[in-house]
């Protein structure tokens, strides 16, 4: 038998198999995901990898074939399911296979289990109360101490003896020797879930349309339908509720369920919910965890201990052998593309996944992704709606705030009057406030303060982004998708005025200018510096629900999910700050954003209130969660991508090519333009422009985008550009994203 092995190297042109040969010995061990040691290279230097095929014939002359040397007993197999999703995730994401497999195993190495020693009683009471009363006569205090305590509770832990009674391993060692007492060991896991469970959830009656959803989802369940679905309920309308109902009815099947999250700060609350429904059958998988929590919950899995695994998108990998729903929470958010190669999205993965294992998909959001949404326009997800908000929580009352009025009246701090107002108000009655600011596309384009126009690119409809010089000062705008590049103005273009320059303002300044002037105020303060830590944002959150202060200031991050039964008052500090980043989806996140953050206001019995301050007050975002009303964002964002070709409507690959040498990265840029414009009728390439390469992390760095209307094609392309690439042989490393 011959076994095709990747190895595990990093060197990315190492994207193949290698063949060797299972020995005899081996035979019974060897299988499909094994990890293994082999010789590799001329010194045959031993190599650690996975067996990725397993095959009777040799591919090439077996005299030439080496054999695996070992089986790798502290690696963590890997399931043949989860070969076949790596193999998806390269062919989709352009990844190696090595890569792709690491991305698969969230877990790689073996941890030694934790073990729980009980002692108990090895001969009658009887007899041991005699050896203590001769212990007692010879003064043996410790083994005295040990065996009173075994006899008067029957089973000690050797944690208690060790911590409670102060007795040594010598100690417990003589007692066995003497043939009194017994040790038992036990695999025990490493707690991850805590265990203050949120009994004020408590089971919820459902109301109609909650019950209407299950019943519908249990019925097509039940005969054998599987598919994608999209629950689209407002904020607070009890999506969460109906997942944990629906999951309910998947597990009565014996099948195992897998719920996503976007992020590790939402795990705590979620967790809480379904641990008072499933108790010990749900755990999570994150990469907070420690190496050996992160083992144990992945062995847990594997071996059908548990039903749900709750997680961001590398639960997804949860090694589950019968695998019925996957749940993925708050599907528009951007948390679940992967931020590092390769850059998966956790929508295509986990429908792949379900399709493959005969699951169905849910996902849900009060705020869908453009993409999904059209999806659900089309019919391919099944759209259940939920439009009230479940209990008796109104719907907050959103008022929008014009920066540009509150400018010319002589107020130049971010607090509009309205806003300073409110949070007063607020102070006095005892109830909290929650101000955001998105810092997505900081001080990166430039706007005039006395009348919100944003410099934009003649040709792109996108915004130009500031590139500063090496003194700070900003004299140049730049496209960057056509490379278009315009002077700073000295005033703005459009109404005359010299208030023109980044926009932007951090978090920490805000708190200060608000101390300043509210020094009674307990505010508080959350972004990645105040959240550092295993717990850092449930700490925080933690304090800001139990009314620990009464202004939480944060970035995007405190307006996600979260659940603030004492809030009152939401505002947006300057919504414009995320809606012209220089991408096509800019507007798409300032929308999510805003709307979500307005879900967070009046949860509880009090009704909620939303501030928007912005420039552009009559941007159809605005518009839209002014009006509480999503449609007139979904039709004019629909509208404007596919007037520009954008996705959904056309796909975009973006092909990053990065190296150490600025000539390299250069030529190899030019080499695959011109290839890709003579070989490639139809596909539309954006750049590169050479005058753009960055600097990141001491490599050059290079864009370009194929845009076609043909996902598959896009796909295909990729391919051959890697091909292209390893075939010129330059030092450079390529990277794709499809969006
Ligand atoms: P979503 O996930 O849609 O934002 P949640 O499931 O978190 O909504 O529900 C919002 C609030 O409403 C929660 O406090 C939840 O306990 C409560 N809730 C949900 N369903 C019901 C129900 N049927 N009856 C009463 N309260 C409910
Ligand atoms: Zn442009």
């Amino acid at each position: 038998m011959f076994a095709d092995v990747i190895i595990d190297i990093s060197a990315e042109a190492l994207d193949r198999t290698f063949q060797y040969r299972i020995p005899e010995i081996l035979r019974e061990q060897v299988k499909l995901g094994t990890p293994v040691s082999v010789p590799f290279g001329r010194n045959k230097k031993l190599r650690q990898g996975y067996v990725v095929n397993i095959s009777a014939e040799p591919s090439f002359d077996p005299s030439k074939i080496k054999e695996i040397v070992k089986v790798e007993k502290n690696l963590v197999s890997i399931k043949s399911q989860s070969i076949q999703l790596a193999g998806f995730i390269r062919d989709r994401y352009g990844t190696t296979m090595n890569e792709a497999l690491k991305t698969v195993i969230p877990v790689k190495k073996k941890i030694k289990n934790l073990e729980e020693v009980f002692l108990t009683l090895r001969v009658d009471e009887e007899e041991a109360r005699a050896r203590l009363s001769e212990y007692r006569r010879k003064n043996h205090k410790a083994k005295e101490r040990l065996l009173e305590a075994i006899c008067d509770n029957e089973v000690v832990t050797s944690r208690d003896a060790k911590h409670e009674l102060n007795i040594s391993k010598s100690t417990i060692d003589a007692l066995v020797k003497d043939g009194v007492i017994n040790v038992d060991r036990e695999r025990k896991y490493r707690n991850v879930v805590s265990d203050n469970v949120d009994n004020s959830a408590g089971e919820k009656v459902l109301n109609t349309e909650q019950q209407f959803i299950v019943d519908d989802f249990k019925k097509e369940y039940m005969s054998g339908v599987r598919r994608p679905y999209y629950i689209y309920g407002i904020t607070g309308s009890g999506k969460t509720e109906v997942y944990i109902n629906i999951i309910k009815d998947v597990v009565a099947q014996g099948k195992q369920v897998i719920v996503l999250i976007p992020e590790i700060s939402l795990t705590f609350q979620t967790v809480a919910r379904f641990k008072n429904v499933f108790g010990d059958r749900v755990s999570v998988l994150h990469s907070k965890l420690s190496e050996g929590e992160r083992y144990d919950q992945y062995d847990r899995a594997q071996r059908g201990e548990l039903d749900i695994m709750i997680g961001p998108r590398s639960a997804l990998f949860t090694p589950f052998s019968d695998l019925g729903l996957i749940v993925m929470d708050e599907e528009h958010d951007g948390g679940y593309i992967s931020d590092r190669s390769p850059k998966y999205h956790s929508d295509e993965v986990a429908l792949f996944r379900a399709e493959m294992t005969g699951a169905s998909v849910v996902f849900g959001s009060a705020t869908p992704s453009v993409k999904a949404y059209l999806k659900m326009q089309k019919g391919i997800y099944k759209t259940y709606r939920l439009d009230k908000r479940a209990g008796n929580a109104k719907l907050p009352s959103v008022s929008v705030v014009d920066l540009r009025e509150e400018f010319r009246s002589g107020n130049r701090s971010i607090l509009s009057e309205l806003l300073q107002e409110k949070i007063c108000d607020r102070l006095n009655k005892g109830e909290q406030t929650i101000l955001f600011l998105n810092r997505r596309g900081y001080a990166s384009f430039v706007s005039c303060r006395n009348c919100g126009n944003v410099i934009q690119c003649s040709h792109c409809d996108i915004s130009l982004k500031a590139h500063k010089d090496y003194s700070g000062r900003i004299r140049k705008l730049m496209c960057h998708y056509c490379g278009d590049t315009v002077p700073m103005p000295e005033k703005c273009p459009k109404c005359g005025k010299p208030y023109i320059g980044t926009f932007g303002m951090g978090t920490q300044k805000v708190e200060e200018m608000l101390q300043k002037r509210l020094p009674n105020a307990r505010i508080m303060r959350m972004d990645a510096d105040t959240t550092a830590g295993k717990r850092g944002h449930e700490r925080i959150i933690e304090e800001f629900r139990a009314g620990r202060a009464d202004i939480l200031i944060g970035t995007q991050m405190i307006v996600k999910g979260h659940d603030f039964p004492g809030v009152t008052l939401v505002a947006a500090l300057a919504a414009d700050m995320s809606m012209f980043d220089n991408d096509y989806q800019s507007m798409e996140r300032t929308f999510q954003l805003l709307h979500q953050a307005s879900g967070r206001a009046g949860r509880g019995d009090k009704e909620g209130e939303v501030i928007i301050q912005t420039y552009s007050p009559d941007n159809y975002v605005i518009k839209s969660v002014k009006a509480q009303d999503p449609s007139i964002f979904y039709e004019n964002e629909l509208a404007y991508r596919n007037l520009m070709s954008y996705p959904p409507y056309q796909y975009l690959l973006m092909i990053n090519i990065s190296g150490n040498s600025k000539s390299y990265v250069e030529k190899l840029c030019s080499k695959l333009a011109g290839w890709i414009n003579k070989n490639y009728e139809g596909i539309k390439l954006i750049g590169p422009n050479l005058d753009l390469i960055t600097k990141r992390n001491d490599k050059y760095v290079m864009d370009m985008y194929l845009k076609s209307e043909e996902q598959e094609r896009l796909i295909g392309l990729k391919e051959d550009i890697q091909k292209e690439v390893e075939g010129s042989r330059l030092p450079v490393r390529i990277q794709f994203e499809i969006k």
